[in-house]
Parts: C-alpha cells; structure tokens; sequence
C-alpha cells in the first residue's frame, strides 16, 4: 500500500474534514445543521457548498459530476454531466451550481415505475441527501441522492429507507424522553457481510449461462465440494489476496470501512465484512462494495459472482444484515447494559422488535424475495423460509421470568427495577440456523440473498420496530413507571412468544412446528410478494408515513415482473444452450460411440460391448428427453406472455421452473459420460478450482 491507511481512509470523499477545511465556519456550521436536522439547505449554502465540492473534486482530478441514486432495478443508477462550460470568453470552465448539486432531473422513463409515471411525465427527479458523502469515482463526483416522481412518490430505495430512519427515530425517542435516557437522535446501525465468488474471467467467458444470468444453469458436481469443509476460514490464495488488498484500498478510499476478509464455505467463494455504520450510509456501502468487487475483479482477470445461487450443490451466497440502533449520544438501545434502568430499558427495545417481527414476518420475508434467494431459503444451506427469532435458552428464560404476578409483586416493588434479569452476553447465538438472531447487542438477519440491496430488508426491520414503538409510546405516555413497563413487557413478549425459536431452523420438525405455530412459510417470491399490499401491512406502512399505498401497489409489480423477468432469461437461456451446444455435442459423441460399437461389433462379433451400449442408450434417451423438454419449455415460456403480473409468477413457479430443473438433471446426467473434449462448457470442477 503505497499510502498509510490514515491518509488514505476517505480520501476520495468530501467529508467532514474536507468539508471543514473548505468551507467557511458559518456555511459548515448551517451544513451540518440540515444534515443533523434533516433541514433543506438555503440557496446561500447549496451554491457555497458546490462551489466547495466542485474545485476539491477537480483539484483530484474529476471532470464529471452524477447524481447517484438507486432506482427499483436493485443497482446503482448514473448520468454523468461535465462540470465543462463556456464563459462569456467562449472558453471552457468548470461549473457546478447550488442548484445542479441539490436537484437533478433526469430523464428518467426506463427505470421501473410500476406505474407510478407515465411517459409523458417521464422525468423523475433526483435530489441530494447530504447525510451520505458525496465522493469520487472513475474521475466523476458522485452526489448520493434520492429519486423520486414529479408529485414526490418514492421511484427508488433510498426514499423509503431515509423515511423508515425518520420515522423509527421519531418513535424510539418518545421512548427516550419517557426512560429520561439523554440522546437527541435514535439511529439504526447496520454491517452487512457480504458473500460472493471469484472465478476465472477466460472459464466464465466460455460460459452462456453465467454471462447472462449470473449463475450456471447446468453442471454435473465435480468430484470434489465442499465435503472437507478446508476453504473454510483456509489460506487465501495469492491472486485472490492479490485482488483483495486492491478491493480494499478502493473501498477505503471511499471511506468504506472494509474490515473482515475470509474464504467461506464453498470453492472460491469468500466473504468482506464491514464496521457498521449508520443504516442509509451502510445502504450506500454495500451498493458500492458489491460494485467496486466486481470492477476490481476483473482487472484481476477474473469475476466476481454476487447471483445467490451460482452452482448447484455447493453453497450459494448470502448477505448478514447485523442490525441495531443506537442513539446518538452512543448508547446501543439493543445491548443489556449495567444497571436496571439500563436491564430495562434493554428488555423493552428487545421486545418491540420480537412483537414487530412477529408481526410483519410476512414483510421481512418479502424484503428479502427474489428468483435467486429462493434456491437458497430453505435448501439447508441458509434459514428457511419461515421467519423466527433467535435468542438462545438464557436470555428467552431471562425475558420470561420477568414476573408481575400477585406472588412476586411485593418482592418486585420492594426491589424495583434491580428485579429484572440479567443474562451473560456470550452465551448468545452460535446457531447459524436462524433467519433473525439475536447476537448479544445486534440482530443478525441472515435471509438476504447477496445481490440484495439492503435497503429492503431495513426498511421493513425499522418501520415494524417504529410501528410498535408507536404503539408502546401511546401506551407508557399515560403512565410510565417501571411497573407500567414491566406489564407491557411481560404482556407483548407472551403474546408473541410463538415468534422465539432457539432449535435447528434447518429441521424437518421445525417446519411443521412452525406451522403449529401459525407462522408462515412463503416459500418463494411469487408467495411472499403478494403480502406487500396484504391489508395489515400496507395499513401500518401507510400510517406511519414509509410508504404511501401506490408506492407499495408499484413496489410489488416491479418485484413480480423482476422475478418474471430473470426467471424468463434462464428459461430462455436454456433452451438456446440445449439447442445450439449440448444438444449437437451429445449427438455427435454418441455418434462416435455408435460408430465404434458397430466397428466392435463387426470385428468381434461374438463378444458383447456392454460400455459402449450402455452409454448410447443413456445418451440417446438423453437427446429424446431433453428434445421434448425442451419443445415443452418453449411452449410454456410462450404461454407465460399470456398471463399478468402476478399470476405469470406463479405460472413460472409452477409450470416453467420444474421443466427447468427436468432439464438440467438430464444434461447433467450426459455431462457425466461424455469426454471433456467434446463437452461444449467448461465443468464445475474447471470452473471452481481454476483460481490459483
Ligand atoms: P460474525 O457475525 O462473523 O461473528 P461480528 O459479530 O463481529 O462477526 O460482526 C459482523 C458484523 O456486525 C460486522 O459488520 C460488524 O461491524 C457488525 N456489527 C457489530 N456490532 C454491531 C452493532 N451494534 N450494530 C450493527 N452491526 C454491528
Ligand atoms: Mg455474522
């Protein structure tokens, strides 16, 4: 590294420290206001603050300047302007106003509305949020910003996530001010880790299916997996810890807090690990990270897979979203702390979040739905479908043994708040089980799949928190003495006990508990989106401001028409694959072996060839099978166009998806006996084990 890391550390962005050293006292001094206060700047401010932006970004070499948003297509979104103008000399300056870096208005009529624009007002408009650092990359200011409509309506992630942060602050410090805790602000903090594979650039261009989908659709299992469990936490090899050591460089000097690297369970997959931030800047990270992977890799010559699922029988990829919140004077309100009040306190946030998860586990569910986590949910390589929380046997006795009864009333009263029970942090989680878990200061909701934004999940982690603050708040606001406290506590914790499961997620035994238990299990996507407009949740979305119903009404079709969409492409990938390479290569070996049979045969012919007979009849029943599956697949993709929306989701879950994995199975099974020489894509053993 040829800096130190302290220069380095955020050298790209315009931060605090930029913002102080170029920026007069009284401009800094408003800026930081409007970004605490969630003010809008004053045209004074905006112009000197852009003037500020724009001569540090050209000092580091920018010639372009872009709004960064992210629209509902789940990646970043840029349109690059040059800071180039003309005076009134006709020569060229650079030029950059309060106003371009406040709004910008692009055209925006290809992103996915689901409605919610039409073309003829096709312009959204992008406007800046100065709680995220603007910073440079590939020579252009990037300016993190939200999208949204003419009339205001959310047409990205960033809106809804910026108003469930609102929101849950609004809530948790009705709570503050009750508990006479001293914070002006209440944050969620978010560290997601993130999963992903690296392979070789030249194996991956050989591969249709991983070029267009992100995932291989056929492979037979190379002879060696993950059954050693040695790539696990193993020695990093050096071109990968050649393309980490660059990764990380960038992502710091973008003032991502890279902190954890290691290899995970499968060949060539890994996993980066950041410090948590602040759940909006956290968002803005891991958008960044997963792009910055991905460009780093292949300057490595090699790529850098984030699909869920990229091949079948090894573990596919997810994100860990490590979730708490804190106020700003650095108090974790999910960490049990020292004293009772503190004991307390903790029990009351712990159990808002078990009733908010209990009761929109359909909505986390849905934050976390797309065509690729659904082959990871529930295949016992990631928690299943079915939404619980963990909170391991000591700390679940702990919050049940809060006791108000007539017996321990007296006891409870003369001891007060020092009644409540404490329990030993580290005895929490190492059940890896779980879909939500509690990890002695922080959830850890290990659904997403890895090309997840995060904003999904969070956004429905702090609305359902917020919602049930609320609720809580309206309660205590009449009267909150510890026993008010410890009633409400006792009360919601029992009636929504069914939510707390501390066994294996992964067990036969659970699902069926599960279903005991009146929880769901929405086992794909097209099941769970539907739940997004379900009456309940779109009532409290809309009540506590995240969401209007519109929003969600176009939120769950472009979800639905996203799941449609990638599911098509495989389907169609598939066909073409079929078709024009594995199709004629078994033809032309089988050929061969019949050939050589026929020879045999002739030259001995009292002897039996059993091999080659055998590998004709397989290869032959193979070309039959797959001709028709493949003749099958074509009609019902064309029969998909047929249906709407939601019902052409479940048409494909039902009826395309089982004749895709049909398919498969019967490549695969060729894949196995014909020579590598004449099969048409590199293996998975070549395409696994080829990074050296
Ligand atoms: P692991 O899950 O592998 O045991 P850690 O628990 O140390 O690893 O941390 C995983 C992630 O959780 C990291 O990104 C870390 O910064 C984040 N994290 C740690 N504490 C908190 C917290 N209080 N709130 C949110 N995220 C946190
Ligand atoms: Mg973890």
């Amino acid at each position: 590294m040829a800096e130190n890391l302290e220069s380095l550390f955020g050298s790209d962005v315009f931060d605090r420290r930029v913002m102080k050293a170029t920026l007069s006292t009284e401009i800094y001094q408003k800026l930081q206001e409007a970004i605490t206060q969630g003010q809008e700047l004053d045209k004074e401010v905006a112009n000197a603050v852009a003037v500020a932006m724009k001569n540090w970004a050209v000092s580091k070499g920018a010639t372009h300047f872009t709004h960064w948003f992210q629209p509902m297509t789940g990646v970043t979104a840029e349109k690059h302007d040059g800071f180039i103008a003309f005076n009134d000399k006709g020569l060229a300056i650079n030029e950059f106003s309060g106003k371009e870096l406040i709004k910008g208005e692009p055209d925006a009529s290809s992103f996915p509305s689901g409605g919610l624009r039409s073309t003829f007002e096709a312009r959204g408009y992008t406007a800046w949020d100065p709680t995220s650092y603007a910073f440079i990359k590939d020579n252009t200011l990037c300016i993190p910003t939200a999208f949204c409509s003419f009339d205001g309506k959310a047409l990205d992630k960033k809106t809804p996530l910026l108003r469930s942060m609102s929101v849950l602050n609004k809530q948790a410090m009705r709570i503050m001010k009750l508990l006479g805790v001293k914070a002006s602000r209440v944050i969620p903090c978010v560290g997601p880790e993130q999963e992903y594979f690296l392979i070789d650039k030249e194996v991956y261009k050989q591969r249709e299916d991983l070029i267009l989908c992100g995932r291989t659709l056929f492979g037979a299992p190379s002879p060696k997996g993950q059954q050693l469990d040695d790539h696990y936490f193993g020695a990093i090899k050096p071109r990968v810890q050649k393309f980490m050591i660059e990764l990380n460089e960038t992502l710091w000097r973008l003032g991502i807090p890279a902190k954890t690297e290691h290899n995970e369970v499968a060949p060539a997959q890994h996993e980066l690990a950041p410090i948590y931030e602040s759940c909006n800047i956290a968002t803005d990270h891991n958008q960044l990270t997963m792009e910055i992977m991905q460009k780093v890799a292949r300057k490595h010559d090699l790529v850098c897979l984030l699909a869920e699922k990229p091949f079948a029988g090894v573990n596919g990829s997810g994100k860990h979203n490590n979730w708490s919140i804190a106020t700003d004077t650095g108090i974790n309100l999910l960490a049990r702390g020292k004293t009772p009040e503190e004991h307390l306190r903790f029990y009351l946030f712990l159990t808002a979040v078990i009733k908010a998860v209990d009761l929109y586990q359909d909505l986390i569910r849905v934050s976390v739905a797309t065509a690729g986590n659904d082959f990871r949910l529930g295949a016992n390589e990631a928690p299943p479908a079915i939404v619980s929380v963990y909170l391991g046997e000591e700390l679940t006795n702990a919050l049940f043994s809060i006791d108000l009864d007539e017996k321990n009333k007296k006891n409870y009263l003369d001891l007060g708040v020092a009644s409540i029970p404490a329990f030993m942090r580290d005895s929490t989680d190492r059940n890896r089980t779980s879909p939500f878990a509690f990890t002695g200061n922080k959830f850890e909701l290990r659904m997403l799949g890895s090309s997840n934004s995060i904003a999904c999940a969070n956004i429905m982690l702090n609305s359902s928190v917020a919602s049930v603050l609320a609720g809580f708040a309206d309660e205590l606001e009449k009267g909150s003495n510890e026993e008010a406290i410890v009633k409400l506590i006792k009360r919601e914790a029992e009636a929504h006990m069914r939510i707390i499961f501390n066994g294996n997620g992964y067990s036969d035994e659970w699902v069926k508990e599960a279903e005991k238990r009146g929880l769901y299990n929405l086992k794909t996507t097209p099941d769970a989106l539907p739940h997004l407009v379900a009456k309940k949740n779109v009532d409290m979305l809309t009540s506590i401001g995240v969401f209007s119903e519109e929003e969600l009404q176009a939120r769950c079709s472009i979800l639905l028409e996203n799941y449609s969409e990638t599911s098509l492409i495989e389907a169609r990938t598939m066909v073409e694959m079929v078709n024009k390479n594995y199709l004629p290569a078994i033809s032309g070996y089988s050929n061969e072996v019949a050939t050589s049979l026929l020879n045999k045969k002739e030259a001995l012919p009292n002897m039996k060839f059993k091999y080659e007979e055998e590998v004709l009849k397989t290869l032959t029943n193979v070309i039959e099978e797959s001709k028709r599956l493949v003749k099958k697949l074509e009609t019902l993709i064309n029969d998909s166009s047929k249906e709407e929306n939601g019902s052409k989701a479940m048409f494909i879950k039902d009826y395309i998806i089982p004749v895709m994995n049909e398919l498969r199975i019967k490549i695969d099974e060729a894949e196995t006996l014909c020579p590598e020489t004449v099969w048409p894509y590199p293996s998975y053993r070549e395409i696994l084990f080829s990074v050296l």
